[in-house]
């Protein structure tokens, strides 16, 4: 009997030192304030408040979430700049410990602990979703010349530099040649390039002395390879390349693979040179990977190698999701939407792996793909489903609308894409 009791007992003291550890929250730490960061700690606060199970530290370089899809239209006067960011302290609000304001420098996968700065953090999970940056290739002249296109900061400066442009050409020539060169067929080479020539368009009949019939402007996608937008369907190609030949006044030059840059021309392998006034630099991006105290698997284009529980391999506790990161034999496209579907796995395998369950698979599904062409004009594939113009246009538009945080950017995204549709664009420097 004696036995039986301190047996229970015992079995008791098992059972609360389990739950105690349960309700001990723990310590969750996410490395950058975008599409990755954010969308993981509002898919595992949705799976811990309740039981407090998770407290959370967001550490971001910006304090800004930047919708990158709207990018374009900042550059080209559509939209504002602050009408594509939101806050990050507005999005995550609740369960928190903190947001740190940061650059992390190093990560100490042994000891669970990272640095900002002077600062050491300590975790129990880590999600690292550092994205990517400009990928200028080493290619000598590039970084020094060119226009990046990947923050806010670089839109800013593109409408600016544009604006600039037509205000000196007005002022000192009577006829000219604008020599506008985009390096890079992916997307947002092809999205920045038409916002551009549509800005030009509207910039044109504020400058008596700039027109486009009696001068020459000339907008150049530079592709390196035969093929251009990698991964789009080639449908898709096929109309971008057809409203480029009628109605979007842009080339696309093939095999035009850039070895060189100087002030004002660019260098071709094959021995050609291109003059530029602008050159806007969209050849790709490269992972913001972070150092480690140990060296984990990289992929052959420098991301972060994970299993596909989306952590690294031999340390369950730290994930790492978004541009930054691949699965082996996956070549996961660097999207908002890769991001943002992983970072659904990523909160269920951190709430799976406190509480001991097996981790999830994460499994690619892509939606669709969404390429806009300027005003009332884009072009979608969603299923085996293609659209056009205007349907292509609208449908473009209400998915990203739906994406942006926020109601106060919503409504500020609609009122100005309306406005546009019936006034000029804002032309002035910022
Ligand atoms: C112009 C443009 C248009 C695009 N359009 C589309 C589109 O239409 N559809 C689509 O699906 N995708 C689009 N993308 C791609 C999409 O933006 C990325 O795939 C997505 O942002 C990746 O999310 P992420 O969380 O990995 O990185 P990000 O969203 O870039 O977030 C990374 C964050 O980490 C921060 N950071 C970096 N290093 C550190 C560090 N060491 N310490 C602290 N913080 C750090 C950064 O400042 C940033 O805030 C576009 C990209 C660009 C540039």
């Amino acid at each position: 009997m004696l036995f039986a009791i301190k047996k229970e007992t015992f079995h008791n003291i098992l059972i609360n030192l389990y739950l105690n550890e349960l309700m001990v929250s723990k310590k969750v730490i996410i490395v950058g304030g975008g599409f990755g960061g954010i969308f993981t700690y509002l898919n595992l606060h949705k799976l811990t408040h309740k039981n407090k199970l998770v407290s959370f530290t967001v550490i971001s370089d910006k304090n800004y979430f930047l919708f990158t899809p709207l990018l374009p239209e900042v550059s080209s006067g559509v939209l504002f700049p602050e009408d594509i960011i939101t806050p990050v302290r507005e999005n995550i609000t609740c369960c928190m410990d903190g947001f740190i304001l940061g650059r992390v420098d190093y990560i100490d996968s042994k000891s669970n602990t990272l640095k900002v700065g002077e600062k050491i953090v300590n975790f129990d999970y880590l999600v690292v979703a550092s994205g990517a940056s400009i990928n200028y290739r080493n290619i000598d002249g590039a970084k020094k010349y060119s226009i990046p296109f990947k923050t806010l900061d670089d839109s800013i400066l593109l409408k600016n530099s544009l604006i600039d442009l037509f205000e000196k050409d007005e002022l000192i020539k009577d006829a000219c040649d604008i020599n506008i060169l985009i390096v890079g067929g992916g997307p947002t080479g092809i999205e920045v390039g038409v916002e551009v020539s549509q800005l030009i368009d509207e910039l044109l009949p504020f400058y008596t002395k700039l027109n486009r019939d009696f001068h020459n402007i000339d907008i150049k996608i530079l592709n390196s390879s035969s093929d251009f937008l990698k991964g789009f369907p080639e449908k898709i190609k096929k109309y971008v390349l057809d409203n480029f030949g009628k109605n979007i006044p842009i080339d696309i030059v093939f095999n035009a693979h850039v070895i060189r840059v100087d002030k004002d021309t660019v260098y071709l392998e094959d021995g050609k040179s291109l003059n530029y006034d602008i050159l806007i630099w969209s050849a790709g991006v490269s992972p913001n990977i972070i150092k480690m105290d140990k060296s984990y698997a990289l992929s052959d284009t420098g991301r972060y190698l994970t299993t596909k529980y989306l952590n690294l391999k031999d340390k369950e506790n730290i994930f790492t999701i978004g541009d930054v990161a691949d699965i082996e034999n996956m070549n996961l496209p660097m999207l908002a939407q890769t991001a943002t579907d992983q970072s659904k796995i990523c909160a269920i395998n951190i709430l799976n792996s406190i509480e001991g369950n097996p981790l999830l698979e994460f499994k690619l599904h892509q939606k669709g793909l969404l390429l806009s062409l300027g005003k009332r004009n884009a072009v979608a594939q969603i299923g085996n489903k293609f659209f056009t113009k205007k349907i292509a246009w609208v449908i473009w538009k209400l998915f990203y609308l739906s994406e942006i945080f926020g109601k106060g950017s919503k409504i500020k995204i609609v009122f100005n894409w309306i406005l546009n549709e019936f006034s000029p664009r804002d032309i002035s420097k910022i």
